[in-house]
């Protein structure tokens, strides 16, 4: 059996789509661009 952290290091990484850039999951942030982008889009 996995281990747990076998189990989440081996989940695919989320990727940005305006990017493509992988980015890190955030389980409680529903923004789907990563920050470079997001930051971008507020300047
Ligand atoms: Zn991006």
């Amino acid at each position: 059996m996995m281990s747990p952290v076998e189990f989440f290091r081996n989940l695919p990484k989320k990727v940005c789509p305006e990017c493509g850039e992988g980015m890190h999951e955030q389980a409680e942030s529903y923004l789907m661009e990563c920050d470079r982008c997001l930051s971008k889009k507020e300047e």
